[in-house]
């Protein structure tokens, strides 16, 4: 039963299918938010928080992209690193934004618990063998410039927690934690409809137009007439606003979700814990409840059948689990990240009432958050802090056509992981 979502294990095994009309007439609002993934719903639900009127107009499922496919890992910061937002905005603004994260962390905490969504804690970040260990002085940094709580596991820890030599060192976070991203989204669209938000699914912007000083957002049998438009709409904007659409590169990245494993999955994930690795394109993994692995990864401008899917990943997941070889994927599916050329979140305003929060890139579950509640503080209260993203702005990156330079950095930077491995592996057998 997989409704009009694309088959994924989510959309298989999601808690509900409650769904939501089509817009049909005109209808009025303060704001309306354009795109039901978690950028648009926790924009809505800040709105709403605040009592301002809102309708949320989603062109397929409420989570229907990135935000209901993606690993479930649900962590602060953003995709860029910490030490080149520095480089860019200077050590106060990095840490004011580290902290906004950390604030929208605890937020998407509690309303994850307020919907009733599981949350598995731990999530472990690791250096690869041929990196040797190197996470101590972040862990250090991160404690004491944040007060987090990061453990930093040698090799000897990691290799008692994972049946893999792949690893030379992590750093874990307790409080980080993983969920299922398709129930999670669905559960912030039923908090912000119990905040009075209204939503339409089925129901794509067709064109922003505007009329006697409001703003109008045109769907295919209705229109809404509103004050503020916020555009959300991620990796699957397409041409609706050629800034928006021109700066955003929409680059696809997969996961696979393994047949369930039984007792052997306990002998390969010891603890319970996701796991990633430090790389641009990371392998990125974690045990689910039911006795499988959820594996991701890769980053791409090809959108491969979901049976070629299922090799591509499992052929990484045996880079690091060999011990794994007879075990099938049961399913597999891709998704497409909306990513700036600069890799922060775009968020901002280009005209009087016409506002954006969109390219979260691969970090986006708690980032989505931020730029929420930076565009809703702005329209509800005149905050500025949406300012602080404007260094990064709207760049130019060809919309589609960006897809192209993106797949050649990520080869360049593949080709570099295989030669130093390669080099590695040399030295080890030597
Ligand atoms: C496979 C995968 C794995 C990932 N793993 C992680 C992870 O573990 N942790 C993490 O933090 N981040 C992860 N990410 C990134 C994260 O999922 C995204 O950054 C985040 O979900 C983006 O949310 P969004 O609302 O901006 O976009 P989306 O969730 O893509 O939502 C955009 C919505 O806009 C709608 N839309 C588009 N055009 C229109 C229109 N004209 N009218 C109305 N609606 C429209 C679309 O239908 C879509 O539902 C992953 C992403 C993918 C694809």
């Amino acid at each position: 039963m997989t409704g009009d979502y694309i088959d994924s294990y989510y959309a298989r095994t999601r808690a509900d299918d409650a769904r939501r009309i089509a817009l049909d007439g005109a209808i009025e609002a303060e704001t309306c938010v354009v795109g039901g993934g978690l950028a648009g719903l926790a924009t809505a639900l800040a709105l709403a928080e605040q009592d301002r009127s809102v309708v949320l107009i989603e062109a397929r499922r409420v989570g229907w992209g990135a935000s209901g496919r993606n690993g479930g890992f649900v962590s602060p910061g953003y995709s860029l690193g910490l030490d080149k937002i520095e480089r860019k905005l200077g050590a106060g603004a990095v840490k004011t934004l580290y902290r906004l994260s950390l604030e929208a962390h605890a937020l998407v905490r509690s309303r994850a618990d307020e919907a009733g969504i599981r949350r598995e804690a731990g999530l472990l970040r690791c250096h690869l063998a041929e990196h040797g260990e190197g996470l101590g002085p972040y862990v250090g940094h991160m404690n004491e410039t944040y007060g987090l709580k990061l453990e930093h596991w040698p090799r000897a820890r990691m290799a008692e927690a994972l049946a893999t030599d792949r690893y030379a060192d992590g750093a874990y976070n307790p409080d980080a934690f993983r969920v299922h991203p398709l129930d999670m989204s669905r559960g912030f669209a039923r908090l912000a409809e119990a905040r009075g938000v209204r939503i339409f699914e089925g129901t794509p912007a067709t064109g922003l137009g505007r009329e006697a000083g409001s703003r109008v957002v045109a769907t295919p049998s209705g229109r809404v007439r509103c004050r503020h438009v916020v555009l959300a709409c991620g990796g699957y904007v397409g041409w609706l606003d050629l800034r928006v659409s021109a700066a955003t590169i929409p680059v696809a990245t997969y996961v696979a979700v393994t047949e369930p494993l039984g007792q052997r999955l306990k002998e390969t994930i010891r603890v319970s814990t996701g796991v990633s690795d430090v790389r641009l394109a990371s392998d990125y993994y974690r045990p689910l409840l039911d006795g499988r692995i959820l594996w991701g990864g890769r980053i791409s401008v090809f959108h491969p059948d979901p049976e070629r899917l299922k090799a591509i990943i499992r052929t990484d997941m045996l880079k690091v689990y060999p011990q794994l070889a007879d075990v099938r994927m049961d399913v597999a599916w891709g998704g497409w990240m909306g990513y700036a050329r600069h890799k922060m979140p775009c968020v901002g305003r280009l005209d009087d009432g016409f506002w954006y929060a969109t390219c979260f890139g691969g970090h986006g579950l708690v980032a989505t958050t931020v730029g929420g509640e930076m565009v809703a503080s702005a329209i509800a209260a005149g905050d500025d802090r949406w300012r602080m993203l404007e260094p990064f702005g709207l760049a130019f990156a060809g919309g589609p056509v960006g897809k192209i330079p993106a797949q050649m950095v990520y080869w360049y930077l593949s080709a570099g992981d295989r030669l130093r491995r390669k080099r590695y592996e040399a030295r080890a057998a030597a």
